[in-house]
């Protein structure tokens, strides 16, 4: 008990240096209940995980505590014990912080280890349903999509839209949108959730879906962690396939590989993954993505890239199973018919489902084991308008990405299609009318700051290029804008939507301070 005491004094302390979110006054009364305090640390390990994330481009936004939770309710009762205290102090989840710009930070305050909710036994995932009403799975937030595949693929099921990394938590990414190549088809991952459970910004706990609560579901969905912090979301599942038969093109042309890559989705049973990216010629054919070719292959499409300068990777997958084994080349080679690669460039591998899917993790490790995973990452993410592409491709990518290339990327295009996503939810897509839009991922790898330093301002560059040729583009996982004017005309017809709800369901403004949405100078 005297432990305990000295424990929670000391948590006073801390929390009276939490600094408030209007930055008027800096000390506090609030002290959180006494079984909440054992769970913060102040340790610089915890400190120093919670001030870092896969960017390594943001400095300095330390937390004064990180809080490991053992229940939602604890969740529950430290965001009731900021919003009741007379100085509110500002809350972060932190999912695995796999965002590059500090999204999931919160400085001066306190940031929520997600991963403690982790259960070794599995249990906050549950596979539910049935064959006449449908399957889906509960997951808690903090749980990752690798959790999640392992987890159904025992009862023979899976979810249908992916990330093209799985190790990112479930809470992270429908905060965002979720994409990958399988969101032509199925939409994003915040398009395949039934119901969610959130702890608001006023410590409430509220379950919601289309049905109930509605607004807190379509706000929490792409609502970049402002509304509450997702403590579960029912995923929908279905039968899974077990093999998929995995192509890539190599085309010279971005004209034809966008149209080849327009026709390849707008097909009728037709591939299951859509994406695409570019080659340029000092730059691996295998970047981090996927090791793919064969070192013969490889060489090969390197030498044309090199002829090039650029060339294009069209990659398309399609699942099967036992019982499309015997037909499913055959579906292939009538799903190809009047692509235009150029010949003899097309390359077939055929792989589980799994490998498939958890392909980057196997890149990942090997990067680790170089030292190349953990540097510096100034990605920028965009959606661009059809109309755009094109052009999108000689003033970014050739005049640009081609000339002053500082990075081996990964630089993803593919596109997507609007019809499945909810214009209800907050997750921003570009305006254009017409249903294809594209994404572009300019994934960028630093060795060093100096490095860092020149890609972001090519970044920057190519946001005021944007601008300037009037494309009305969107940031995904945004992280440039400075000003609310800017936020206001990324969120265009959105915001004043996302305004009210801020209001009603975090009036404080305690919730992830790092979106820098609300609170600029803080
Ligand atoms: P964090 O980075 O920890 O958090 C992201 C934001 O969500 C923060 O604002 C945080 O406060 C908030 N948040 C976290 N958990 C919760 C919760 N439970 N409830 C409410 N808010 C919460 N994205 C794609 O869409 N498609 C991809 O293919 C893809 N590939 C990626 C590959 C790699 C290698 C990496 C590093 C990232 C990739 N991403 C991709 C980006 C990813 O979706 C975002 O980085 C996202 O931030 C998820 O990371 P995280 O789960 O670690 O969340």
């Amino acid at each position: 008990i005297i432990i305990l005491y000295l424990i929670n004094n000391l948590v006073s302390i801390t929390l009276a240096k939490l600094t408030p979110w209007n930055n008027t006054t800096t000390s506090h009364s609030q002290t959180l209940p006494l079984e909440l305090s054992t769970k913060l640390s102040l340790d610089t390990t915890s400190i120093k995980t919670a001030s870092s994330d896969f960017g390594k481009l943001t400095h300095d936004h330390t937390p004064t505590a990180v809080f490991h939770p053992s229940t939602v309710s604890d969740i529950a009762r430290l965001i009731k014990s900021s919003y009741t205290a007379s100085s509110p102090f500002k809350i972060a989840a932190r999912g695995r912080g796999h965002s590059v710009g500090g999204q999931a930070m919160a400085k001066d305050g306190v940031v929520v280890e997600m991963s403690s909710l982790d259960d070794v036994d599995g249990g906050r995932i549950r596979v539910c349903g049935s064959e006449s009403l449908g399957f889906y799975c509960d997951v808690g937030g903090e749980k990752l999509w690798i959790d999640v595949l392992r987890k159904s693929l025992e009862h023979g099921l899976a979810p249908v839209s992916w990330t093209d990394y799985l190790y990112l938590s479930v809470g992270g990414t429908l905060s965002n949108a979720g994409i990958s190549g399988q969101s032509f088809l199925h939409g994003p991952q915040i398009s395949n959730v039934l119901e969610i459970d959130v702890i608001t910004g006023k410590g409430d706990f509220m379950t919601c879906s289309k049905s109930i609560n509605s607004d807190l579901f379509y706000g929490v969905l792409g609502g970049l962690g402002q509304f509450g912090i997702i403590t579960r979301a029912r995923i929908v599942l279905q039968k899974a396939p077990t093999r998929a038969k995995w192509v890539r093109m190599i085309y010279e042309d971005f004209a034809t590989f966008t149209k080849d890559q327009e026709h390849l989705i707008s097909l009728n049973h037709g591939p299951n993954y859509v994406e695409g990216y570019l080659i340029m010629k000092k730059s691996p054919a295998n970047n981090w993505r996927s090791s793919f070719f064969s070192i013969h292959d490889e060489s090969r499409v390197n030498s044309l890239a090199s002829e090039c300068g650029m060339v294009y990777s069209l990659e398309v997958v399609k699942y099967y199973d036992e019982f499309s084994r015997q037909t499913i080349d055959e579906e292939l080679d009538e799903m190809f018919t009047g692509l235009s690669f150029k010949t003899g460039f097309i390359f077939k591998k055929d792989v589980t489902y799994m490998d498939f899917l958890n392909r980057v993790r196997t890149e990942e490790l090997k990067l680790q084991s170089k030292g190349l995973w953990d540097v510096h990452h100034p990605w920028l993410n965009l959606f661009i308008p059809k109309s755009r592409i094109l052009n999108f491709n000689q003033r970014v990518f050739v005049d640009i990405i081609k000339k002053e290339n500082k990075s081996a990327g990964p630089f993803l295009v593919y596109p997507m299609t609007r019809k499945k996503w909810d214009s209800r939810m907050s997750a921003v897509i570009s305006e254009e009318e017409g249903d294809v839009f594209y994404t572009v991922g300019l994934l960028h790898a630093a060795k060093n700051v100096e490095d860092c330093k020149i890609i972001e301002d090519q970044n920057k560059k190519i946001l005021e290029l944007c601008d300037e040729i009037g494309t009305e583009i969107k940031q995904y996982v945004p992280r440039y804008y400075e000003t609310k004017e800017e936020w206001k005309k990324h969120f265009g017809a959105k915001w004043s939507v996302f305004e009210e709800k801020k209001a009603k369901y975090d009036p404080k403004m305690i919730l992830s301070p790092g979106q820098n949405i609300f609170n600029f100078n803080y």
